[in-house]
Order: structure tokens, then sequence, then C-alpha cells
């Protein structure tokens, strides 16, 4: 079965009401499989994609609606499950206000390019994109490992057709004084 036509997910883990991912208490679900293989990466037990388990997505989106908490999507990399994460996401929507974050290691410029993530793209309020790059990691950074690496509005980033961080005064305020400074804030 392709992956279009699939009503299932590989999930290695979910995680609920953790701050690590995004602001506030958010449930995370991290996605099996990553084929970007980046030095010093401290989620290598995710790159297999058929690790974890299997789920049904519509079934996986209940059980996060019911916690009535903002989301993000990390793994491994969603993107190379774009089309479950891009149904999940769409049905969370559907039976919720929750904003959903997604982490890739693809740049945002890759992703455009590709209509296939391009699907999960659009159903995304925030992207965290690129590769954790250990020359540029940085522990005081927020919800991010390494300075390349951007929190992207994707609407905003649409309508004005160049790309738009995601509140980048906050950012670089949170970025200046560490992630502690701010951690009670967000
Ligand atoms: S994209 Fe993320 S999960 Fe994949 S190798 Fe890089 S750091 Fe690890």
């Amino acid at each position: 079965m392709t992956e279009s036509f699939t009503n299932s997910i590989r999930i290695h883990k979910v995680v609920y009401g953790t701050s690590v991912d995004g602001p506030g208490l958010r449930t995370s679900v991290y996605g099996a499989g990553c084929e970007h293989h980046c030095a010093g990466c401290h989620n290598q037990q995710t790159w297999d994609p058929s690790g974890g388990q299997s789920y049904a997505i519509d079934r996986l989106a209940n059980e996060i609606v019911a916690e009535e908490m903002d989301v993000t999507f990390s793994g491994g990399d969603p993107m190379f499950q774009a089309l479950a994460f891009a149904k999940l996401a769409k049905a969370i929507k559907e039976r919720s206000t929750a904003n959903i974050w997604c982490y890739t290691g693809y740049t945002i410029e890759q992703v455009i390019k590709s209509p296939l993530h391009r699907w999960l793209l659009d159903q995304v309020d925030v992207l965290v994109d690129g590769p954790f790059v250990e020359a540029k990691k940085d522990s005081t950074l927020l919800f991010r490992g390494s300075a390349n690496q951007r929190i992207i509005d994707v609407k905003a980033t649409y309508k004005k057709g160049e790309v738009v961080l995601w509140h980048q005064h906050y950012c670089d305020y949170a970025d200046s004084f560490g992630r502690q400074a701010v951690s009670s804030e967000v």
C-alpha cells in the first residue's frame, strides 16, 4: 500500500505535556524514520522507518485532541511520512483549535519544491526547519538545537512570499537571555 492510501502512521512515541518543542504545554508526536542522519543527532533511535509502532490516524487524532493541548510533530522527520502526518494534522484541526508545529531536517525552500512535502507544510502553523549542524550547536537557543535552524510562521510566509520568522523579536530576546530566562513566559 502506498502512503497516499494509508490510514496508518508509524510513531516512535507520543509525549503529552512537554514544554521543549514549542510554546506552552504541548503534545509531541515523534514519527519513525529519518534519512538525514545529522552528525550529533540525539534521536538516532527514531531513524528506522519501521521502528516504533503503527497507529490508526483517526484514533491517534482523537487521543491527541482529547488532551486539549497544542501539538508538535517531530521525529525522526515527519516529512518522511508527509501524507500520513498531513492527514493527522487535518484531523486534529477539524476537531480542535490546536496549533501545530512541525520539525524537519529539510529547509522550507526544499519543502516547498516537493509536492509531497507540501501536503504537510500546508497543514501546519509553524515549521522549524533545517538539519541539526553540530558546528552551529547552541544550547541557549529557544526550541532549536543549532543556529542554522529557523522557526518559521508558515501562513505569514505563504502570504508574504518570503520566509517570515515566528515572533522574531521574541525569539531574539529569548535567545539573548537563554531558554531558562523565558521558560516561565512561553
Ligand atoms: S533531522 Fe532531526 S532526527 Fe533526523 S538526523 Fe537530523 S537531528 Fe536527527
